[in-house]
Parts: structure tokens; C-alpha cells; sequence
């Protein structure tokens, strides 16, 4: 929807007119394959302007013409697909612990990979270097494609349009850093997003022609930490300083009347302190299973270690407990887990299904699903690349993209 002025000074609203080539390119972008009718019935455009966007888009190579669609009448349609693999993104989804960095094509699609252990803690130089080199590698392994952004996932609150990382709760050193700036070398733009918020885009956009649509979700990254990205109506809710969605240092629903736990971000009491893979392991530990890290911990669960899946299973209903409120609030249609923690599966699943159902309004749960991602250890990355195409191919810089790619003759 558009909205135009009309003769007498008032704003008039133009329904699904789609005016603009970023609109015909995010048509395609969100469908895959098109023919020029079916570009024509639902955009509204006249075919003049359509064969005028379409040769627009063609002559960039986003689109390619795949041959003959069907016929609607006389002369057979010819048919375009959004060309995915015409360049690619640089993305890197930073944990506390690791990171993976991935190649992905212009629909999202990973297609080489490479990861590193690391330590958030260490600060942005230390890490950034290492996403540096990480990004080498990967130009090195797949023959210098084409770049034309960069996308970076750091587990704290951003402040979006800065491309910065503002007051993390966990990341000591990195506040204020200017992460966009460091890779200004590589001449493309950089879009900073929180790794939560890149994980509930992947999973709001469907793949496949099967796949289920998640118009409004929440996405709740387990991982050492814990962090929620929500998207509703297909848009991040960033909030007003990019902090919307920061469970992990929500106050926990206590279940006894101990002292509240002490917190990596000085706080206590957060849930994270009860069900943060860090906290998993420290009460491991105090039960006298020694568990490395929180790969460690999946592993104990998946071996049926009694400790490992009461705790886990105990962390899946805490965590529960903090959506609850979240739910009968927002009413999702779907709550997906990714991060490593989700990989405990069912374990982990049934305690927040419990006290979600259990907790949350009968209205808001009627037709909610609660699953585990099945992007696996990629949802970061894909999620990445979609909101740095989403910024690349948006209306205020897609002209600038196609005059860059098609100089004027
Ligand atoms: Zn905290």
C-alpha cells in the first residue's frame, strides 16, 4: 500500500500498486520465479511499465529470463527468476563462545561456511580479526564471488541504523564500537543486527514451496546466553533503542525462596542466571558433572544423563515461565528455539510448552506452535543475509544499486 497525493492537496491511499523496481524485485525476491503476467496482474502496472522494470532488473542480472510461461491468452508469458546467485553476502553470526561465518547467496542460501571458537569477552578488535580472517578464507575457497554487503550478528542490543552495539548486558568493551566501520575496507554496506532478531528473520520468511510462513514469531536464541528476537507483521520490533526482546535479563520466576543467582550482566536473578547455558553448566558442576561448555551439555542430555535432563528440563520450564507473559501480550503464532541448546530437542521443549500453556491466555495459545528451528546452525546466518538484501534492495537503494550495475549508455 502507497499512498499518493491527489488534485485537491489530500493524500490518497493506492492499494497494492507496486510502482517502483525494488517492489517488482521484491516480488520476486519473495516468489522465486514470475511471468511477465503474472508481474503485470499483481502489480497493477501497465505492461509498458513492467517490460521497462523487468528489462531494468534484467539487464542488472538480478532477474533471468528461464523461457515460456504459461499462456493467458494468445502469445505464451515469458517467465523470469530472481538470479540468487548473481553475487553474494559476507555474514558472520557472533556467539559468546563462537562464531559461524558463511557465504550466503542473494536469497540467504549459505553456501560455504567456516567457523571459529572465540571469546566474546576478549572484546570487538580481538574478535573482529578473527571474523576478518575467517572472511578471507571463505573469498579464497569460492573463487572471489562477488560482494555486495555485509551482514554481523553479535548477541547484545544494536542500535540498527548506527551499526553499533549498545549497552550489552555481557559484551565487555564492545559498547559504543563502531562494527560498521571495521569492515568499512571491503566497500559495501555493513548492517549490524542483534543475532536473535537475524534468527526470527530467517524464520519468518519461507523457503521452499511447501514451507510454512511465520508472519508473527518469536525466536528465542538458547545458546550460553539467552536472547529473543520478535517479528511481527514480518518486521523486527526493535523498540526504540534495540533492547525489545531481552528475556535473558528479564527478572526469572523464582520456584523457591532461595537468593536470587548472581548474573554475568551484574544483575541478579535473571533468567538466564536459571536457564542460560552458562548457568547449566555451573549447576552441572555443583552435582559434580563437569561439562566443558554447552555442546558438552547437549551431548549429557543426549547420552540420558539424569542430572543433565532434569536441569535441562527444569531450564525449558523457567524459560517457559518468561514467554508466558510475552504471549498472552503479543500473541504469536509461532515460538521457535534455535542455538545450541535447542539441539537438546524435546528435553528442553516440553517444559516451555508446559508453562506456556499452562500460563499464558487460552486465546493466545489456541493456534500457537511452539517448535525447534529447523535452520540449525545457519538460521543466523541466512537471517543475516535476508536483512542486509532487505536494506541493499529497499526502495531508498536499489536506484543507486542498478545505476552502479547498468552505467547509463
Ligand atoms: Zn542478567
Amino acid at each position: 500500500v502507497s499512498w499518493q497525493h491527489d488534485g485537491n492537496g489530500a493524500l490518497r491511499k493506492v492499494k497494492d500498486v507496486r510502482t517502483h523496481v525494488g517492489e517488482v524485485l521484491a516480488l520476486f525476491r519473495e516468489h522465486g520465479e514470475l511471468s511477465r503476467t503474472d508481474v503485470i496482474d499483481v502489480s497493477g502496472l501497465s505492461r509498458s511499465t513492467v517490460n521497462q522494470r523487468l528489462g531494468a532488473l534484467h539487464a542488472a542480472g538480478l532477474i533471468t529470463d528461464i523461457g515460456g510461461g504459461s499462456s493467458t491468452g494468445g502469445r505464451p508469458s515469458s517467465r523470469f527468476a530472481f538470479n540468487r546467485s548473481r553475487a553474494a553476502f559476507l555474514t558472520v553470526d557472533i556467539g559468546a563462545t563462537g562464531f559461524v561465518a558463511a557465504l550466503c547467496d542473494l536469497g540467504g542460501e549459505p553456501f560455504a561456511h567456516t567457523q571459529r571458537s572465540i571469546d566474546v569477552w576478549e572484546g570487538p578488535r580481538a574478535v573482529l580479526a578473527l571474523v576478518d580472517s575467517a572472511f578471507a578464507e571463505l573469498l579464497e575457497r569460492s573463487d572471489a564471488p562477488e560482494v555486495w554487503g555485509i551482514g554481523i550478528g553479535v548477541p547484545g542490543p544494536v542500535e540498527f541504523r548506527a551499526g553499533r552495539v549498545v549497552n550489552p548486558p555481557i559484551m565487555t568493551g564492545w559498547d559504543g564500537f563502531d562494527i560498521a566501520g571495521w569492515f568499512a575496507g571491503y566497500g559495501v554496506p555493513v548492517v549490524v543486527e542483534n543475532d536473535a532478531n537475524s534468527r526470527a528473520v530467517a524464520e519468518s520468511r519461507p523457503r521452499g514451496a511447501d514451507a510454512v510462513r511465520h508472519d508473527d514469531l518469536i525466536s528465542l536464541k538458547l545458546g550460553t546466553g539467552i536472547g529473543s528476537g520478535l517479528v511481527f507483521n514480518g518486521q523486527i520490533i526493535r523498540g526504540s533503542d534495540g533492547a525489545a526482546g531481552d528475556i535473558g535479563h528479564t527478572r526469572a520466576t523464582a520456584s523457591d525462596s532461595s537468593a536470587p543467582l548472581p548474573c554475568r550482566c551484574g544483575n541478579v536473578g535473571c533468567v538466564e542466571a536459571y536457564a542460560g547455558g552458562w548457568a547449566l553448566i555451573r549447576d552441572l558442576a555443583a552435582v559434580g558433572v563437569p561439562a566443558a561448555d554447552v555442546a558438552e551439555v547437549v551431548s549429557l542430555v543426549r547420552r540420558g544423563n539424569i542430572e543433565a535432563v532434569r536441569l535441562v528440563r527444569q531450564a525449558g520450564r523457567l524459560l517457559g515461565d518468561a514467554v508466558a507473559d510475552l504471549v498472552s501480550i503479543l500473541n504469536p503464532g509461532s515460538i521457535i528455539l534455535s542455538g545450541q541448546l535447542a539441539e537438546c530437542g524435546e528435553v528442553l521443549l516440553s517444559g516451555v510448552r508446559e508453562r506456556v500453556y499452562q500460563r499464558s491466555l487460552p486465546l493466545a495459545t489456541r493456534n500457537l506452535s511452539i517448535l525447534v528451528s529447523s535452520l540449525g546452525e545457519f538460521a543466523g546466518v541466512t537471517g543475516l543475509a535476508l536483512i542486509t538484501a532487505d536494506q541493499l534492495f529497499g526502495t531508498d537503494n536499489i536506484d543507486s544499486l542498478l545505476t552502479r550495475l547498468v552505467p547509463a549508455a
